[in-house]
């Protein structure tokens, strides 16, 4: 897996000095900086919609994820992960081609 840098929040609140929140921002780029790339979106879209109005454009502010990342994970989270089987972390046909096809 590919290493990721932990990115770091600069919201308004982050910026402001609230403990709670700057705790709760690093602690999320922490863990997603320990997550694969649908990990990462799933839990932007879950963090999101516990936001509601809004909650995408704040959690690009706070991961660092694109804004079409997160509302894909929205999208996946609200049909139950039926498109991303256990396992897989591409989608069927996504991804590099088969050495052996090339
Ligand atoms: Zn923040």
């Amino acid at each position: 897996m590919k290493l990721r840098a932990i990115h770091t929040c600069d919201c308004a609140a982050c910026q402001s000095g609230e403990a709670k929140t700057q705790l709760h921002h690093s602690q999320l780029n922490l863990l997603m900086s320990r997550l694969d790339e649908r990990q990462r979106r799933w839990l932007a879209a879950v963090e999101s919609n516990r936001i509601g109005r809004g909650g995408t454009g704040q959690l690009r502010t706070i991961t660092g994820l694109d804004i079409n990342t997160i509302r894909r994970g929205r999208q996946e989270l609200a049909a139950a992960f039926t498109s991303n089987p256990v396992g897989r972390i591409r989608e069927a046909g996504g991804g590099r081609k088969r050495i052996e096809k090339k």
